[in-house]
């Protein structure tokens, strides 16, 4: 199979785009498809830095590097990483240590924080103490752990005086959550964004372009390590049947998951609903209504977030 660009043997078939890669072609379409969505989302000044939510998986390893390839040689853009321990034993340590060891061979400064530490349990104990056994959707472990995370990002960048925060949501993520919010009959919920404000650290997203598969070859010819153990939870989620449906429907028709990307943009571009921003009653955080997602998930559990 050779490269449709040049007479390199290829590495990859993208049936969607009808396009076989050799690896520097991929390698560069990968980083095209980052600096693109990068110049659409954020437009970063002198002096500015970009924290990468780093969790050590092959999704933020990539997106890191390939975040330290493009800003590498301009010294008045910072780049900085924050990573957050969930507290999932038997699977996030290993991670913790991956996302340090790559920090430091990037010379990355990494900023570590903790649920415990944060909201005083681990998302285990969390788990435990909401239970499994009703109301499975809302108390599923990948909401409190999305929420959670999410509040702790945003608060940690606004404490670091980041200009942005880019997250390794990769094509698969987004398309997963758009049709998730579509079952649910929330779309509401992805037309919302915070009106421009000090609360909310503007959030980007440069994988968005880039398929599940693509993220862990680039990591993988970039001698990253990647690594592809499963959190314990996922399979309790609701995201996880969307994505063997949707796994499925790519396959069979190529194309699936930038169609129903590009469809939402499209609507969103019109019908995106800023609100502004208030502070949560109980722990201040910027949120919606009253009181925010992460207070109103603690206190199911009767844990009472005050930072
Ligand atoms: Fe958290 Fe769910 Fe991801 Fe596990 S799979 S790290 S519980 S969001």
């Amino acid at each position: 199979m050779q490269c449709s660009k040049c007479r390199r043997d290829a590495v990859v078939q993208q049936r969607y785009s009808g396009l076989r890669l050799c690896e520097t072609h991929f390698l560069e379409d990968v980083e095209r498809k980052v600096k693109r969505r990068l110049r659409k989302e954020i437009k970063l000044r002198s002096g500015n830095t970009l924290a990468v939510a780093l969790s050590g998986g092959k999704d933020s390893s990539v997106l890191l590097y390939v975040l330290c390839g493009i800003f590498g040689r301009r010294r008045d853009i910072n780049i900085v990483a924050i990573t957050v321990d969930e507290g999932i034993a038997g699977y996030r340590p290993k991670y913790v240590r991956q996302a340090k060891k790559l920090a430091a061979e990037l010379s990355v400064d990494l900023f570590l924080f903790s649920f415990k530490a944060v909201f005083g349990a681990t998302l285990d104990e969390i788990v435990r103490a909401a239970g499994l056994d009703d109301e499975l959707r809302d108390k599923a472990p990948c909401t409190f752990c999305g929420v959670l995370r999410k509040t702790l990002l945003n608060r940690v960048g606004r404490e670091l005086g980041v200009a942005a925060i880019a997250t390794a949501h990769n094509l698969d993520d987004e398309a997963q959550t758009i049709l998730m919010n579509y079952i649910r009959g929330d779309i509401a919920r992805l037309l919302r964004a915070p009106a421009r404000s000090e609360k909310f650290v503007p959030r980007v997203k440069p994988l968005r372009d880039v398929p599940e598969e693509e993220v862990a070859l680039y990591g993988m010819l970039r001698g990253l390590k990647v690594e592809f153990e499963e959190c314990p939870y996922k399979r309790l989620s609701f995201r996880f049947k969307i994505l063997s449906w949707l796994n499925d429907f790519e396959r069979r028709h190529p194309g699936t998951r930038y169609s129903i990307l590009r469809g939402f943009e499209r609507l969103v571009q019109d019908e995106r609903r800023h609100f502004e921003p208030k502070s949560c009653e109980r722990c201040g955080e910027p949120c919606a209504g009253n009181i925010c997602q992460a207070c109103r998930l603690l206190s199911k559990i009767n844990i009472n977030y005050a930072p």
